[in-house]
Order: structure tokens, then sequence, then C-alpha cells
């Protein structure tokens, strides 16, 4: 059975995309960074797929967290053939107003945890010759937005380390994409006032905000035979927000 880890797993769009690869009949490891009550029913919900499922806890912006819990999921699970980076933050403010922990922060967590996960999975993907990487960017890394200097710039730089790491490992069979999900309902974007959301939606050709289920089913694609030629793209899963 093939096996898909998923970073930031335990809510949103990492939460979807764990159920869907479920689904599609991976098995799944989960990691969080904190433990909270729905995980025990996240995990049953993976399991009633018949597909195993395993909790890995670490921050991805601690390297010897991810070193760890990339072990713990190899010896838990057998391998890892699809790796996808999906745990990300906002702390949005113009950046007049934006102190420097507030930069990094996003940047750590988005970026430098992007390369912590990924810097430890690959030498398993490596001596496998396959696997699959699946990194979740934002349309706003690839447009910029007013108050998201940090969150920006991290899923710029995401879009920058998927196309160097797929001309890295192509001649290994590993590919290397990226998804850069539009306005999509979540936790993250709950926090937006509905007057926001409104002006925001009325920019999306499509006419509606984005569901974790629309991104989810973009990574399965991507992760999946069908998509065996394409390596180092970017797909835009914004309702043709940004073309
Ligand atoms: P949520 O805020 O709903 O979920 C984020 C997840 O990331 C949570 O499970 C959270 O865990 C986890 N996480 C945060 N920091 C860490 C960390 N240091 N280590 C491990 N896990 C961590 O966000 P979404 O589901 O909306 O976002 C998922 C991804 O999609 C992010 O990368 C985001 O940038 C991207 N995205 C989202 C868009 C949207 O409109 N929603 C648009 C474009 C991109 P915990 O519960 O512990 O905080």
């Amino acid at each position: 059975m093939a096996v898909a880890l998923i970073t930031g797993a335990t809510r949103g769009i990492g939460k979807q995309i764990a159920l869907t690869l479920s689904k599609a009949g991976f098995d799944i490891a989960i990691n969080y960074r904190k433990e909270n009550d729905e995980l025990a029913t996240l995990k049953g919900e993976i399991e009633e797929n018949k597909v195993k499922c395993l909790l890995v806890q670490g921050d991805v912006s601690n390297f010897e967290d991810c070193e760890r819990f990339v072990k713990e999921t190899v010896e838990g699970l057998g391998s890892i053939d699809v790796l996808v980076n999906n745990a990300g933050i906002t702390k949005d403010m113009l950046l007049m107003r934006m102190k420097k922990e507030d930069f990094e922060q996003v940047i750590d967590t988005n970026l430098v945890g992007t390369f912590n996960v990924t810097k430890n999975v690959i030498t398993y993907m490596m001596k496998a010759r396959k696997g699959n990487i699946v990194n979740i960017a934002s349309v706003v890394g690839i447009s910029g937005n007013a108050g998201q200097t940090n969150y920006a710039a991290s899923k710029a730089g995401i879009i920058g380390f998927t196309k160097s790491l797929a001309k890295e490992v192509a001649s290994r069979n590993i590919r290397v994409n990226a998804v850069a999900p539009g306005f999509i309902q979540t936790n993250m974007t709950d926090v937006l006032k509905d007057e926001i959301k409104a002006e925001i939606a009325k920019n999306i050709p499509l006419g509606r905000m984005g569901t974790a289920e629309d991104v989810a089913n973009a990574v399965k694609f991507l992760v999946s035979e069908e998509s065996s030629y394409i390596t180092g793209q970017v797909l835009q899963v914004d309702g043709g927000m940004l073309m």
C-alpha cells in the first residue's frame, strides 16, 4: 500500500487532503502540532476507508521534530510515497507595522517548514527511486497581496523551491509540484470580515469561494498516475481569480 504523509492535517485543507487520499487507497500519516480532541475521530474516519492511519506529532518549523516524525512514519507505515507540505500560517500586517517576529514566524513555518520536512523525506524517496511531492503554495505567492509580505514571500519561496527540486530529482522518478489555492473556506479565511469576503468573492470568475475538497482533488490528481508526465508545475485552484 502506498503511504502519504500530510503536514498540518488536523483541520482545513490538510484534513481534507488526508480524507481524499485515504479514499484513493493511501495509508495516511497525519502530522499535527498540537494535541486536539478531533484527532481520534479523524483517524477513525480515515480507517473506515480500510487503510492505516498514523498520527505523528511535530512542529514543521523545528528540524529535529521533522527528522523524528518522518522516521516514525517510515517505521510505522513502511515508506513515504507521497509528501504533501500543507502546514501553514498567516500573520497579516502592513510592512510598516509588521514585527520582525511575525515575518520570521511565517517564513519559518511555511517555507523553512517545507524545507525541513522535504529534506528528511527526500532521502527515503531517492533510495526508493520513486516519490511524489506536492507543496501547498498560494496565488498570493504569484500575485503578491498588500498586508501579506511575509506570507507572499513564503509562498513565492515555495514555488521556487518546488521548481528547483523538481529539476534535481526528476531523474530519480520523483515528481514535485505545487498547488496554489485562491480563496478557500477554512479557519484561515474565517477570520476575515464578511464584507471583505464578499468583496473578494466578487472578483472570482466562478463566483464562489473554493472548498477544501477543490484543493484536495487537485492534490489527488497530482499524486496519481494520471499526472505522471507533470513535474515542476504550479496548479492554481482559484476559480479563475488570477489569470
Ligand atoms: P488552517 O489554519 O485551517 O490549518 C492550518 C494547519 O496547519 C493546521 O492543521 C495547523 O495545526 C497546521 N500548522 C500550522 N503551523 C504548524 C506547524 N508549525 N507545524 C505543524 N503544523 C502546523 O489553514 P488552511 O487549511 O486554510 O491552510 C492549509 C494550507 O493551505 C496552508 O499552507 C495555507 O497557507 C494554504 N492556503 C490556504 C488558503 C485559504 O484560503 N484557506 C489559500 C491559499 C493557500 P494547528 O492546529 O496545530 O495550528
